[in-house]
């Protein structure tokens, strides 16, 4: 008997599939569809345990969709921007371009040997200029909508990447990208408004089944707080300070106020200040420092008494005003009224610098208003020391106090988001050029659409230092302006990377792309994508981006949804020895050195059975060991099963309920989000039931095939390779790709055994049980070996066959 022997296997029908494009996308408007999508690679690395368990759930998926009448659109590109290619040009002397190529033929390589069913006639590539063309399309309609702007302001700069990072790329005070600490910088750089789209950001009513710890992440980081804009007069100055509070019913607890130190006000501040040098010092102190929201928090709270007070709105009194390094300028309006009573923060810094604290809200409990706090009373309560206000619950006072701010007019509803624009400015090489013209005459002009795209220049000097390397390419930097017609300058900053991503899975969506970003018509056919597959690590980032493009988009009117992601699911991570798989940590399993010692048809097997694919899997040699003899068994017993020769077996019906139950129970996971491992031992549990059968030879050949091929369908999305071989093997011609998946009767259907009659030239003789689906021929075999029958039809010839369903069977016989 031949070996079970995977390698052979596998390239041959990879090579099939390929040759006979099984994958190809097809767009038909007929045709219900189901778009399986898993984030793309980015190209600094080979394909990792990481990448082949994602990619595996994603064929899953897009296999068994497809036998379940789906048209399917599952493809597949590389995320080849950004500056894992620089850093590798600075140490390595290779050419960002060059090194990023390199790895994408590695990648594809590596994706075509793992055998997953992509639709490769869509591929993208983000750093292909006709695929970033279309951002600097993008990026000239959002200008054109005013919807794109640039303006001096205080960025995350990482020192390390040496270039500016979004908001969403700080992650506890410290870069996304390289962890090291991210400093502040005052530098021009290009927004979008993401801010915008705020409100429409925290309706998530568009989708289907996300992960409820993702939408928590995205509001969070969105943090819409609802309140009350106060003003305090500044006299000194002659201007109004705003600031916004969600708690108007402490105003009368207002001790002092808190500008940021980039506050408008304080120049004209600084200038009236008696102490000025002090406050000089200090805000050029704070400035140094970091300033993203985790280490506002952490930060040792510091200020400094700027000798100004702003007045009352209600009391007039005159409250000192500070300058604070806790307090953020890109946050609210850059300045807070400070209650220390009834806020931690404040108590603080009130108890650092001997400031007043003064009760305004009596918690319930306290008999009377205590003489001294030991630390602030946050929650809500009864009004105290608040005038006319007194007595009134917090709650409410809070309506009350906005009510009469806003008859005074010193006070309005306010809602403030924590959501920043989305800063995409990067002083690097290796990403879309802004397509922006400074000209002399005409200003900051955008690049004409027919002259996109504007390509980077290969010929680049890469340092890793201060300012973009396009800077010093005259030929990229000098350019004519499209207005004038003047000597001009380009804009040498390039995009963030996430703006590559935040559309490439409309690119996917479109068979025709020639001079457009996709096709209208067949993007709305196939979006929005019905299964997305990726990490948690892109909650916020990608996740938030996306949506963001596709809501700007359709506004535009490009798209006709709302977004882009019907259903999530994030994937575990694979670990080994409790620990997610590192170079540092020296636990890395290389997918290449499974597949060589079992195949590639054993490590899928190994990643869907170890876990439920949200959890993380934990890696085993043991567990692929186990999935190793498993799919030898399957082998074998195919083989057993092919040389099978019993023609009335006993055990049938167990047999026929055994593989209805086995259908249904497979089925069943695979609907109920994915729990592919259950479905997995139930299918193991199928074949220790039909190895003994088989063994003791208890059942008929007819219902062991016939029972054979449905678990085999129902194996295939899983260990495709095998399958299609054994499939081929029993004589089947199509593609299990284009089979349909198997359904199940319920046992009492299956028991519904059919009895029919058998007459002999017409006589009849007797009644035989068969099964509902044999043909004429199965029954004839089975009426000849029966002892009763035999004697009228041995030896004798026979002239002809008649099978009336579910009724009788007719032998003529020569007499
Ligand atoms: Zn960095
Ligand atoms: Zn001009």
């Amino acid at each position: 008997m031949e070996k079970y022997n995977p390698w052979e296997i596998e390239i041959k029908w990879q090579k099939k599939w390929e040759e006979n494009k099984l994958y190809e996308a097809k767009y038909d408007k007929e045709k219900k569809k189901f778009y399986v999508l898993e984030m793309f690679p980015y190209t600094s690395a080979q394909i990792h345990m990481g990448h082949v368990r994602n990619y595996t759930i994603g064929d899953v998926i897009a296999r068994y969709k497809v036998m379940n009448g789906y048209n399917i659109l599952h493809p597949i590109g590389y995320d080849a921007f950004g500056l894992p290619a620089e850093n590798a040009a600075i140490k390595q002397n290779v050419h960002p371009k060059d090194w990023t190529y390199t790895n994408i033929n590695t990648i594809r390589k590596q994706l075509k040997r793992l055998g997953i069913s992509y639709c490769w006639e869509r591929e993208v590539i983000t750093c292909d200029p006709e695929y970033y063309r279309w951002n600097q399309f993008f990026f000239i309609q959002f200008f054109k909508k005013g919807m794109v702007y640039k303006k001096k302001a205080p960025a995350n700069w990482c020192p390390s990447c040496q270039t500016v990072l979004a908001n969403e790329q700080v992650i506890d005070g410290k870069c996304w990208r390289c962890g090291e600490i991210v400093e502040n910088r005052n530098l021009e750089q290009w927004f979008i408004k993401i801010t915008d789209y705020a409100e429409r950001l925290l309706d998530f009513s568009g989708i289907k089944n996300w992960p409820e710890r993702v939408i928590i992440m995205q509001k969070n980081w969105i943090g819409k707080s609802e309140g009350c804009e106060i003003s305090f007069y500044i006299p000194e100055i002659k201007e109004t300070l705003k600031v916004f509070t969600t708690r108007a019913d402490t105003l009368f607890g207002v001790t002092y106020l808190v500008l940021s130190p980039y506050h408008p006000f304080i120049e004209k501040i600084i200038k009236i200040s008696p102490d000025r040098e002090k406050i000089e010092e200090f805000i050029n102190r704070v400035k140094k420092a970091s300033l993203t929201v985790q280490d506002i928090l952490k930060i040792e709270k510091e200020g400094v008494y700027t000798g100004i007070y702003g007045v009352h709105p209600i009391t007039e009194e005159k409250i000192p005003i500070w300058i604070g390094n806790y307090v953020l300028m890109e946050y609210g309006t850059g300045a807070v009224m400070a209650v220390p009573a009834h806020d931690q923060r404040d108590f603080e810094f009130s108890r650092k610098y001997n400031l007043p604290i003064k009760i305004v809200i009596k918690n319930p409990e306290w008999k009377e208003i205590p003489e001294k706090l030991e630390k602030s009373y946050e929650e809500p309560g009864i009004m105290v020391n608040s005038g006319i206000f007194n007595g009134l619950d917090s709650e409410k006072g809070k309506e009350e106090i906005r009510i009469y701010l806003e008859k005074i007019n010193k006070g309005k509803k306010a809602i403030y988001y924590k959501l920043k624009d989305w800063c995409i400015s990067r002083q690097r090489y290796w990403g879309t050029p802004i397509p922006i013209i400074y000209c002399k005459k005409c200003g900051i002009v955008p690049e004409k659409e027919e002259n996109l795209p504007v390509e980077l220049p290969y010929e680049v000097k890469i340092t890793g230092k201060g300012q973009s390397p396009l800077k010093y390419i005259s030929e990229f930097l000098k350019c004519k302006c499209p207005v004038c017609g003047e000597e001009a300058e380009r804009e040498t900053d390039t995009m963030d990377t996430f703006v590559d991503s935040s559309w490439y899975f409309l690119r996917y969506a479109s068979g025709d792309i020639k001079n457009k970003p996709f096709d209208k018509n067949e993007v709305n056919y196939w979006m929005p994508v019905d299964q997305y597959i990726g990490g948690i690590e892109h909650a916020i980032l990608h996740l938030l981006y996306s949506r963001f493009f596709v809501k700007a988009l359709k506004d535009m009117g490009y798209l006709n949804f709302e977004e882009p992601f019907e259903n999530l699911l994030c994937q575990g991570m694979v670990i080994k020895d409790g620990a997610k798989m590192s170079k540092s940590k020296g636990n890395v399993v290389d997918p290449e050195d499974i597949i060589k010692k079992y195949g590639v048809d054993t490590l899928r097997l190994f990643i869907l059975f170890a876990a439920p694919p949200e959890v993380d899997l934990e890696w085993s040699e043991k567990g692929i060991e186990g999935c190793w003899r498993f799919l030898n068994r399957i082998w074998r017993l195919h083989k057993e099963i092919k040389n099978y020769s019993i023609d009335v077996g006993k055990n049938d019906i167990e047999l026929k309920i055994m593989i209805n139950r086995t259908i249904k129970g497979v089925t069943e996971d695979i609907e109920k989000e994915f729990q592919f491992n259950t479905a997995i031992a139930k299918m193991m549990e199928f074949i220790n039931f039909l190895n003994k059968e088989v063994a003791e030879k208890k059942v008929s050949k007819i219902v062991l095939l016939n029972s054979w091929k449905k678990f085999i369908k129902l194996l295939y999305p899983f260990v495709p390779h095998i399958c299609e071989e054994i499939w081929e093997d029993l004589d089947e011609k199509n593609f299990l790709f284009n089979e349909k998946w198997p359904s199940w009767e319920t046992i009492e259907e299956i028991k519904e055994k059919i009895n029919i009659g058998v007459q002999i030239n017409g006589k009849i003789r007797g009644n035989i049980e068969i099964s509902p689906d044999f043909d004429v021929e199965d029954i004839f075999k089975i009426v000849c070996n029966n002892e009763k029958f035999k004697k009228f039809i041995e030896g004798k010839k026979i002239i002809k066959k008649i099978y009336v369903p579910d009724r009788l069977i007719n032998i003529v016989v020569e007499n």
